[in-house]
C-alpha cells in the first residue's frame, strides 16, 4: 500500500479523534524517510522483520484502529509512560493498557509552551503529543497512568489532568519490605480504579490470565535477547530496539508470537553462523534512559560506525522484560504481591540507593560479551546523570571501556556524536 492510500485510509479516524490533520500530516511526511534511513538500508536483515516494518509503516493506523474497535464494544484503553505500571491489572479488566512515551523530536515544541525548557525531551514530546493532537495513541487513551518516578513527571501529570483523566501511582522510591508492602497497597489501589473505570472485575482467574500474557511477552523478549548473546549476531541492534519499542503499544499476544517467530529464524541463523555484522565488530551496550520510539539515533550512529548494539540495559531493553511474575499464586491478593515483588526488582534511578543497577550492568556485559558500553542520558534526566557517577567508576573498576552520551531528540549533534561514537570504537578496535 502506497503511503497516499494509508492517508487516505484513516484520515477520518483521525479527524473523529480531534486530531490536529494538517500538522500530523507533516509527521506522517518525515517519518517513513526516517525509517527508510535507519532501517530499510540495513543489509541482510531477517525475514521476520517483515512484520515490525508494517507496524512500523502502519503505527497511527492500524493499531489505533483496533483499540477503537475496543472502545466500541465498551472496552477502555489506558495509556502508560513507565515499566513500573502493572499492565496485568488493565487487561484482566478486559481493557488495553499501552505505552505512550514520546520519542520524536517533533512533539517536543508542542510541550515546550507549558514545561520548562530544561524538562528531558521525552517528558516534553509526550505532553506536546497529547496538547498538539498529534499523535492517536494520545487522543485514544481513555485514562493516563502516571507515576511519581521523576519530579517531571510528577508535574506533567498536573497540566496533562486539566486535559485527560489521570490516575497516579505513589511509587516508593526505596526497596525496603515497607516499601514492597506500600507498592503492593498502591497496586491494589490501582485494580480498583481499574474496575470502577471499566465496570469490570478483576477475579482471580482474569488476573492469573493477565499474568500469564504479559509473562509470555517477556519471555519471547528475552528468548530474542538471548539470541542477541551469540559470537554470530543473528540480528541487528536497530532491529532489536524496533521490537523493543513496538512491545510498549501492540497486541500483547500477537506480538509474541510474532516475535518467537522471528527468534525461530533467528536460531536458524545461529545454527548455520549467519551474522548480520562481520566477525570482530566490536559488541556495544547501551546503559542508561529509555529510547522511546521513533528514537534510533544512536542505534543508527553505532552501527553506521563499525560497532554492533548487542544489548540496552534500558527501559526500552532489558527492564522491560527480566523477571517473570509467579505464576503459582491462586487469590488476588497474593497475585497482587507477585506484581510488587516483581516490579520492585527493575533497577530505575529514581531509586535510592540503586546499587541493583550496577549489578545488573556488570552481569549483562558479561552475559552479551561486551566489548564497550556507552551510558547514554536524554538531556536534563538529572537522575541517570548523576548516576553515570557510578556506573561509569563501577565499569572503570571491571576494565570495560565506557563512553558517557549525553543527547535529546534533535538532530544537532549527530554530527559530533558520530565523531565521539568513531573514536570510542576505533579505540576499542586497537586494545
Ligand atoms: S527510566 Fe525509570 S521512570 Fe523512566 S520508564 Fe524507566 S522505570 Fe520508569
Ligand atoms: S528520562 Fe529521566 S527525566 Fe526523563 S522521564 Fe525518564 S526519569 Fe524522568
Amino acid at each position: 500500500m502506497k503511503k497516499e492510500e494509508i492517508m487516505a485510509d484513516y484520515h477520518e479516524m483521525w479527524k473523529d479523534l480531534g486530531m490536529d490533520l494538517e500538522t500530523h500530516d507533516q509527521l506522517c511526511e518525515v517519518l517513513p524517510q526516517a525509517f527508510g534511513d535507519v532501517y530499510l538500508s540495513q543489509e541482510n536483515r531477517p525475514e521476520g522483520m517483515d512484520y515490525f516494518n508494517f507496524v512500523v509503516a502502519e503505527i497511527h493506523g492500524v493499531r489505533p484502529a483496533e483499540l477503537i474497535e475496543h472502545q466500541k464494544k465498551g472496552g477502555k484503553v489506558f495509556g502508560t509512560f513507565c515499566v513500573y505500571v502493572p499492565d496485568e491489572i488493565v487487561f484482566a479488566a478486559d481493557a488495553i493498557a499501552t505505552g505512550l512515551c514520546g520519542g520524536s523530536q517533533f512533539w517536543v515544541p508542542g510541550g515546550e509552551k507549558v514545561l520548562p525548557t530544561n524538562t528531558c525531551p521525552l517528558i516534553k514530546a509526550s505532553v506536546g503529543a497529547r496538547l498538539d493532537r498529534t499523535c492517536p495513541f494520545f487522543r485514544i487513551a481513555d485514562m493516563y497512568v502516571g507515576e511519581t518516578t521523576c519530579d517531571g513527571k510528577k508535574k506533567a501529570w498536573e497540566i496533562l489532568s486539566e486535559d485527560v483523566p489521570v490516575h497516579v501511582m505513589n511509587l516508593p522510591q526505596m526497596k525496603r519490605g515497607k516499601d514492597i508492602a506500600a507498592w503492593a497497597e498502591e497496586i491494589a489501589e490501582f485494580k480498583d480504579k481499574v474496575e470502577e473505570f471499566t465496570g469490570n472485575t478483576v477475579t482471580a482467574d482474569k488476573l492469573a490470565a493477565g499474568i500469564q500474557l504479559i509473562n509470555t511477552k517477556r519471555k519471547a523478549l528475552q528468548r530474542l535477547y538471548d539470541l542477541r548473546k551469540n559470537e554470530r549476531l543473528p540480528v541487528s541492534g536497530c532491529d532489536a530496539l524496533l521490537i523493543s519499542q513496538i512491545a510498549f503499544y501492540d497486541d500483547p499476544a500477537r506480538f509474541a508470537e510474532m516475535t518467537n517467530k522471528l527468534c525461530d529464524e533467528l536460531d536458524e541463523r545461529v545454527k548455520n553462523g549467519v551474522s548480520v555484522v562481520k566477525d570482530g565488530t566490536k559488541r556495544i551496550m547501551l546503559t542508561g534512559t529509555p529510547l522511546a520510539i521513533p528514537n534510533w539515533k544512536l542505534h543508527n550512529i553505532v552501527e553506521t560506525s563499525g560497532g554492533a548494539v548487542v544489548c540496552e540495559e534500558m527501559c526500552t531493553g532489558t527492564r522491560y522484560f527480566e523477571h517473570l511474575v509467579d505464576e503459582s499464586r491462586t487469590t488476588v491478593e497474593e497475585q497482587i504481591q507477585a506484581l510488587a515483588e516483581r516490579y520492585m526488582n527493575i533497577n530505575c534511578a529514581c531509586f535510592t540507593p540503586n546499587e541493583g543497577r550496577i549489578d545488573d550492568i556488570l552481569r549483562l556485559a558479561r552475559e552479551y560479551k561486551v566489548d564497550g558500553i556507552i551510558d547514554v542520558n536524554l538531556k536534563f534526566c538529572s537522575l541517570y546523570d548523576t548516576e553515570g557517577y557510578f556506573v561509569e567508576r563501577a565499569m572503570k573498576e571491571a576494565g570495560i571501556p565506557v563512553l558517557g552520551i549525553e543527547t535529546d531528540y534533535t538532530d544537532s549533534d549527530a554530527q559530533q556524536l558520530r565523531t565521539r561514537v568513531s573514536a570510542f570504537i576505533e579505540m576499542l578496535n586497537n586494545a
